[in-house]
């Protein structure tokens, strides 16, 4: 590999920033125009590292490596268990450089280092693990069908996937996008967030060091309106994988559509209710909303950003929902026990704090918070809202900040029926101890995920996505292989005639 000399990190001097050109068939390289943008620290706001900046050209580059590599082989023609060991190899290079990678995660995103190294980097071995596994058990049918054929089904690769990730978890994306691609068999483009180029290309580097053949995986980072919008509406792209905001959604769907139909899963926003019902256990319920809300930066699609909370222990619960984001430690996230770093970029910062002003115009009490914290980087105080109303612009759209909103409410349909008012249906967390509560809400609530008495549960094999305009289709457990997989009828006569 030909990488750049290496940028130390001011925290631990011994991880440097090495690869920051477009990986483009097994090789570094620098973009067709040779522009590069900046990626930058949240933290300071100041400049990490200058990347190759890909666009069409460098998408076009990308899908001929990718289609060769599809087409001529070697990978979609090498044995199931041969590519199982590839991502098996990968997935024991991600846990022995947990330092490298956690250390670039919270770089360029701000996230607690904590988080990347103990509960992110973790769960990202784990996913790649699971689909190493699934590698070799992906398999058709005889069909019993009427007459005398023989029926058979066969799950083919796809083809070329183009994946479009975000900045928020950048490399949990990566993996839940390459995870599954790779075990069926396809050969992948993969966009990064600008926020957030320098993980996804570490990662790849380490994956061709376990084996992948060239042209498998290419990375190209770069903008979502020039590099993005060219992989969505790439002519030779089999399938498009997206994870973003809705308004993205929208667009790429769209472009996919326009240009060759080619099968999108789209991953999108949400508004995700937390419903503290009667019965609950206020000092843990709180605990929960605040974990539901607050963790990574409040960054989360799945977000609980609606806090529900019946009106027996609305009081109790606010006082100690505003204690603990009072409590909540906000700080340089390279440091040991913090639980909130900076927000990724002055573009989001600026975002969430005009939200905040609309809360405060719209009515609702702003309990704590509701500021930036400091003056240097994207730091914001943990805010919460009280007397919130559906009618809010707080409570219609995804903020992506630490600004809980909560609602009160006095019975179960008048709950169910405002938790469902939403253009979203990700995700909903309920907190009771009833099992008709629980069974109930479960039930009504229309979104892809309902966590009781626990939220965020990631586990490799749970499925995951979204109802209405929260997405289509879902990643994660065996759900997801079949956005990579076509299924061909094959028929023939038992006898021929
Ligand atoms: P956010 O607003 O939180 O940055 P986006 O949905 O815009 O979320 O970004 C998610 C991903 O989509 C990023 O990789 C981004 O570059 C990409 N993206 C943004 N705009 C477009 C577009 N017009 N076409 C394709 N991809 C896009």
């Amino acid at each position: 590999y030909s990488t750049s000399a290496g940028i130390e990190n001011p925290i631990n001097p011994s991880i440097k920033v090495h690869c920051t050109q477009l990986l483009i068939n097994g090789n570094f390289v620098d973009s067709a125009s040779g522009k590069t943008f900046p990626t930058y620290d949240p933290r300071t706001g100041d400049v990490i590292a200058h990347v190759a900046e890909g666009d069409a050209e460098d998408i076009d580059r990308a899908v001929c490596a990718a289609r060769k590599a599809f087409d001529e082989g070697p990978w979609p023609k090498m044995t199931a268990y041969e590519r199982s060991k590839v991502l098996f190899r990968f997935s024991d290079l991600l846990d022995k450089h947990i330092e490298e990678l956690a250390t670039l995660e919270t770089w360029d995103n701000g996230k607690p280092y904590e988080q990347s190294a103990k509960i992110e980097l973790p769960m990202i071995s784990r996913i790649i693990r699971y689909y190493a596994g699934w590698a070799d058990k992906i398999h058709g049918l005889t069909i019993p069908a009427d007459g005398p054929h023989l029926v058979q089904t066969i799950h083919e690769p796809i083809g070329v996937a183009g994946q479009i990730i975000p900045w928020n978890f950048p490399l949990l994306m990566f993996a839940w996008k390459v995870g599954p691609a790779l075990a069926c068999g396809c050969t992948i483009v993969l966009k990064s967030a600008e926020q957030t180029p320098l993980s996804a290309l570490y990662a790849a580097k380490l994956l061709h060091e376990a084996g992948l053949p060239p042209g498998v995986l290419n990375v190209v980072s770069g903008f979502g309106p020039t590099a993005g919008a060219a992989l969505a509406s790439h002519m030779d792209v089999d399938k498009l994988a997206f994870t973003g905001s809705s308004e993205t959604g929208k667009i790429v769907l769209e472009l996919a559509s326009k240009s060759n139909l080619k099968p999108v899963i789209l991953e999108l926003g949400g508004k995700s209710p937390f419903i503290v019902c009667k019965d609950a256990d206020v000092d843990k319920a709180v605990e929960l909303a605040h974990f539901a809300l607050f963790f990574n930066q409040g960054q989360c699609c799945s977000a609980g950003s609606r806090t529900y909370v019946h009106e027996d222990v609305h009081d109790e619960f606010i006082e100690k929902a505003k204690a603990r984001a009072l409590k909540r430690s906000v700080g340089d996230p390279f440091k040991a026990g913090v639980e909130q770093g900076p927000q990724i970029d002055s573009e989001q910062f600026e975002k969430i704090l005009r939200y905040i002003r609309s809360g405060i115009e719209s009515g609702a009490t702003l309990i704590t918070g509701g500021d930036r914290l400091g003056s240097k980087g994207f730091y914001i105080q943990p805010t919460v809202f009280t007397n919130v109303k559906e009618d809010m612009l707080i409570a219609q759209d995804e903020i992506f900040g630490p600004v809980q909103s909560i609602l009160k409410f006095r019975d179960m349909d008048e709950v169910i029926r405002r938790a469902n008012s939403t253009r979203y249906g990700l995700a909903a967390g309920v907190f009771t101890n009833d099992l008709d509560t629980a069974n109930t809400l479960s039930r009504a609530l229309k979104v892809g995920t309902v966590w009781i008495n626990c939220y965020d549960v990631f586990d490799a094999a749970i499925p995951f996505g979204g109802y209405k305009m929260s997405g289509q289709g879902r990643e994660k457990g065996v759900h997801c292989l079949s956005n990579y997989l076509q299924v061909k009828a094959i028929v023939a006569p038992l006898k021929n005639p």
